[in-house]
């Protein structure tokens, strides 16, 4: 795979009270932020080979104008250079994509639209702070089918209290019902910077009990593998091989990216990066001629090694026997997991299983206490 570009758009029109994004609910330092991400692109020019993803992301994009989104998309072809048969997707509100918008996108040279929809539910939707109704998402859903994007990913949200198992089947039934090529689907966390996680401080909203998770994410599983797609990420579902994210892809796999925008993530051979958050910190930087990145690291032999395991442990690719060979007791510890159910050795590979997803985040420390 060739390396990914991602571009971070920090503006929403209101802020959802469960969002840990970086994100601004106003439009008023978009031409600044515009002007930072050109100078910043102008920085990397060069560095990277050829990209064959791009993923617009926020925020939200579809938030930003013609004029804007175009203004970016020139500057990103004229100065990198992108593979003839690149991923371009963009993250949307249903409520953004209009007839006009979304024909703009399709001319601006997006082929794969990412729709955050969260739940088909209004009452749910309303608890989330969500500015779309349940129609408006299966409107824009039907509207991108028809102006001729063939590769549309649906992103849900579970774990909502005013949600029941019975309401999310539904949601993941009336998805289904579009075809897309992607689903994503979380479990709704409570990060402690925002409204959901104050209102949980002060106990008035409970995350899912770790019974309930379990159900959630079982049950997900079950009703989206039984219609065909294929579990190819903790939370990340497609309909076949190649409708897997490509970009997000090399997140998993280490394949290098270059991330622009205010909080946005590189990584480059063993370098990680990651840039400012504020919008006015990040311009102010650039205005100087300094690349606004806020803090790096440089990963050892040994983290790579461990790092590579930790998200191989979440893809159903799995990871390599050999990043486990200089594990004490690998061979035992191997048995004991595949005995538990948690994974499969297939081809020399460790591959997780739905239950091994379930604790993928423990799995590596089983091998390297
Ligand atoms: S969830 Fe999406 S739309 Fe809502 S505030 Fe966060 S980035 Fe913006």
């Amino acid at each position: 795979m060739l390396p990914g570009l991602y571009i971070h758009v920090p503006f929403c029109r209101s802020k959802c009270p469960y969002c840990a994004f970086y994100s601004i609910p106003s439009s008023s330092l978009i031409p600044i932020w515009l002007d930072g991400l050109k100078k910043e692109a102008l920085l990397y020019k060069g560095q990277f080979d050829r990209f064959d993803s791009l993923y617009i992301g926020g925020g939200t994009p579809t938030f930003l104008s013609r004029r804007t989104l175009a203004g970016m998309m020139e500057h990103l072809f004229t100065h990198f250079d992108f593979a003839p048969d690149s991923e371009i997707t963009i993250e949307a509100n249903p409520c953004d994509l209009s007839d006009d918008k979304i024909r703009m996108l399709r001319e601006l040279g997006f082929n794969r639209v990412s729709l955050g929809v969260q739940s088909f539910d209004d009452a749910v939707l309303r608890c989330m702070g969500r500015r779309h109704t349940a129609e408006e998402a299966k409107k824009a859903l039907a509207r991108l089918r028809l102006f001729g994007f063939d590769n549309v990913g649906v992103d849900l949200i579970y774990g909502l209290e005013e949600q029941s198992l019975k309401e999310w089947i539904d949601t993941l039934n009336c998805a289904l019902s579009f075809h897309p090529e992607h689903i994503s689907c979380y479990e709704l966390t409570l990060e402690k910077k925002t409204v959901f996680g104050r209102l949980q401080q002060e106990g008035k909203i409970q995350p899912l009990s770790e019974e309930d998770g379990r159900s959630y994410f079982l049950t997900t599983s079950q009703v989206l593998t039984e219609s065909g797609y294929i579990h190819y990420e903790i939370s990340n579902f497609a309909r076949n091989h190649a409708c897997r994210s490509r970009h997000n892809r090399k997140y998993w796999q280490h394949v290098p990216y270059l991330g622009l925008g205010p909080s946005a993530h590189s990584f480059l051979q063993r370098d990680r990066w990651w840039n400012v958050r504020s919008v006015r910190e990040y311009c102010a930087a650039l205005g100087k001629g300094l690349p606004p990145v806020k803090g790096r690291e440089t990963l050892t032999d040994e983290q790579l090694r461990l790092e590579s395991l930790a998200l191989g442990l979440r893809i159903r690719e799995g990871v390599d026997l050999r990043h486990i060979a200089s594990a004490p007791q690998s061979g035992t510890t191997l048995s004991r997991m595949e005995a538990a159910g948690l994974v499969k050795v297939m081809d020399g590979r460790i591959i997780p299983t739905e239950e091994g997803f379930l604790v993928a985040d423990h799995l590596p420390v089983c091998f390297f206490p």
